[in-house]
């Protein structure tokens, strides 16, 4: 089993409500296990500044699936929100991130493991922190220390989502 770091995005069709639904779909993948999963937190859109706010997290999942059969799934989830490709870096319903793999190293056409821009994202540091302070990149850097230097983007953390009302009894 595999240790596997997904950043989740969202700015359309009620992004707390995109990310809530991927986090449970992400749990329910095949030959995996959710271990853990991060506050949302609302930031500035990186590249174009014309598009709304953004909702964040990350999910710590517990895998057998490889890294590219795990990059389809994460593709195809994206497909079921809707997303659609338009602009670089623009407006989106869901944007599911492979951040890091294990202590892999990837560079292939499809992916880039850990997420090259991961070290520059204060969106993607502080849900890693949340998930395991701990945590270093396969060369050896502390997220934490990456999250004290990185950009800042505004981030605010939202409080969690109240739980749908209960049947009485
Ligand atoms: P960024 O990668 O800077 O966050 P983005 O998320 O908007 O930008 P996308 O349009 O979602 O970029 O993805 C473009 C391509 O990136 C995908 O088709 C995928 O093959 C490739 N890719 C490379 N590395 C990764 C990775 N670690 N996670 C997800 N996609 C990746
Ligand atoms: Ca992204
Ligand atoms: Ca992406």
């Amino acid at each position: 089993m595999t240790d596997a770091f997904i950043g989740l995005g969202s700015n359309l069709a009620e992004p707390t409500i995109q990310l809530a639904r991927a986090v449970a779909e992400l749990a329910s993948l095949p030959q995996t296990s959710l271990v853990a999963q991060s506050a949302f937190y609302r930031s500035h859109p990186v590249g174009p500044q014309d598009q709304p706010d953004f909702v964040n997290g990350a999910v710590w999942l517990s895998t057998a699936l490889g890294a590219l059969d795990l990059l389809d799934y994460l593709q195809a989830i994206e497909q079921q929100h809707g997303r659609q490709r338009v602009q670089h870096w623009g407006p989106r319903t869901l944007d599911l991130d492979l951040l890091m793999f294990g202590h892999e190293t990837i560079h292939s056409e499809r992916l880039t493991v850990p997420h090259p821009e991961l070290p520059n994202r204060d969106f993607v540091l502080q849900p890693l922190l949340d998930l395991n302070a701990g945590l270093n990149l396969p060369d050896g850097r502390s997220i934490s220390e990456l999250r004290q230097q990185c950009p800042d983007n505004q981030l605010r953390r939202l409080l969690p989502l109240p739980r749908e009302p209960q049947p009485p009894g």
